[in-house]
């Protein structure tokens, strides 16, 4: 089944909102066997609306839009739909009330164009939206349907989630899909395809898709495959995942969305440890990182952005004969730099990074790129030299992954 997703706004065209919702959209529709090929983003003109409806309709069996359903002037999407669709707006008491609740539940006075986003086209199938006061609405023609949401992202959200998935897995009976993602890190694309070719030939005998879908310093490979009979498709997945887990059980940090820091707040809840960082060149990522998700506190304990040598020294407490001797980016400062950060707070084990992230500062001894970590607790540690390449955005945020699952591995590994 083919699937699009039209996107409504003028503050798409013109950069001020980022299309996120496609891409939820997107992943949704693919994740329940609706094939999506095609994006578009159009302005809130009733025209622009008509001839992508056309085009879309042409093409494709579900068509979701989002966007100018709200009550301003510039929203002109509903009605647009109910002249394409030859309806007319009747009053949905249903959501009047909705609309009234929402209002008076706020203590702020309803307008009469709050009230008009009770009047309806005829022709559909009103979405009720529980989070706002404009309606999705369902409608079909010749088997085909379309369907509108708001634009503002957590209401367009939960009525897919509530509604739309739902009425279109059942719609166009789609089959039983099933993703499992596998999440490697520090090994390039090519590499590993070299590495599991022969998997890839039996993926490949057995009607499972293997997409490759890199990241900085990652390279996630999400295994896929449909059918109607739910167990069996399980199973050869499942089979076929668990030996590419153990083929590259090396680099694979975790599955699904799993996020590198949670994979190792994983191992040092389970063990109950601490840690503590303190970073260079990686400007308190790290920190921003370990305690991004809820529940950090167990196990973090607090980092020192040390930037500066003085601070690198006055905080730290690494030597300035170090410094002069080696150098900021060096194995002697970092792992002077992690016994600071274990000092201070005391905690089981640490990291610290320090590097020359670029553009300039780099040399021919120490090009861009090049990068020191240090892990591990008092009594055991280690540091390792990494080249990053030469763009500073990748160079931070690999260096902060690399230390992070430098650290998960030596614990694992009883090295630390
Ligand atoms: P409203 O009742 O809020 O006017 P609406 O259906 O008219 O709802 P829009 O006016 O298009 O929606 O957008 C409302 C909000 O949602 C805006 O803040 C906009 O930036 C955001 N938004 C709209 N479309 C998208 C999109 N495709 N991706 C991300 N955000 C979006
Ligand atoms: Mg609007």
């Amino acid at each position: 089944m083919q699937a699009e997703i039209i996107t409504i706004g003028d503050e798409l065209l013109i950069g001020q909102t980022i299309d996120t919702n496609s891409a939820w959209m997107g992943e949704q529709l693919n994740a329940i066997g609706m094939h999506v090929h095609q994006i578009s983003s159009i302005s809130d003109h009733d025209g622009h609306i008509q001839s992508a409806l056309d085009d879309a309709l042409e093409r494709s069996d579900l068509i979701l839009i989002t966007g100018g359903l709200g009550p301003t002037k510039d929203d002109v999407t509903k009605f647009t739909l109910c002249e394409y669709f030859d309806t007319k707006l009747v009053k949905n008491q249903e959501v009047l009330d909705g609309i009234e609740a929402y209002f008076s539940g706020r203590g702020i006075p309803i307008m009469e164009a709050n009230r008009l986003q009770a009047m309806l086209p005829e022709a559909c199938t009103v979405l009720i939206n529980t989070l706002g006061t404009a309606s999705g609405m369902w409608f079909e023609r010749n088997g085909k349907v379309v369907v509108s949401m708001p634009g503002v992202p957590y209401e367009m959200k939960g009525l897919m989630t509530r509604e739309v998935l739902p009425r279109a897995q059942k719609h166009f009976k789609t089959p039983f899909i099933y993703h499992r993602t596998l999440l490697t890190f520090g090994r390039g694309e090519s590499r590993i395809a070299e590495q599991i070719a022969d998997l890839e030939e039996q993926m490949h005998a057995q009607g499972i898709k293997l997409a490759f879908l890199p990241a900085a310093g990652r390279v996630k490979l999400r295994l896929s495959s449909s059918g109607e009979r739910e167990a069996q498709v399980k199973e050869k997945v499942d089979v076929l995942f668990e030996r590419l887990r153990e083929r590259l059980s090396d680099i694979v940090f975790g599955e699904g969305k799993t996020e590198m820091e949670e994979a190792l707040a994983a191992v040092l809840k389970e063990r109950k440890k601490t840690i503590a960082c303190a970073e260079s060149c990686t400007g308190g990522r790290i920190a921003a990182l370990l305690s991004k998700h809820p529940g950090s506190s167990s196990f973090f304990l607090g980092g020192v952005v040390a930037y500066s040598n003085d601070v690198k020294m006055d905080v730290l407490g690494v030597q300035s004969a170090s410094l002069e001797a080696h150098g900021a980016v060096s194995e002697t400062t970092v792992k002077e730099m992690l016994l600071g950060a274990l000092k201070l707070s005391n905690a089981d084990y640490a990291m610290a990074t320090s590097g020359i992230a670029g553009p300039d500062g780099g040399s021919e001894r120490k090009p861009v790129g090049t990068v020191w970590v240090a892990y591990g607790s008092r009594e055991k540690h280690f540091a390792v030299q990494l080249q990053l390449g030469s763009n500073r955005e990748r160079i931070v945020s690999v260096a902060t992954l690399s230390a992070i699952n430098l650290l998960r591995q030596a614990i694992l590994e009883g090295k630390v």
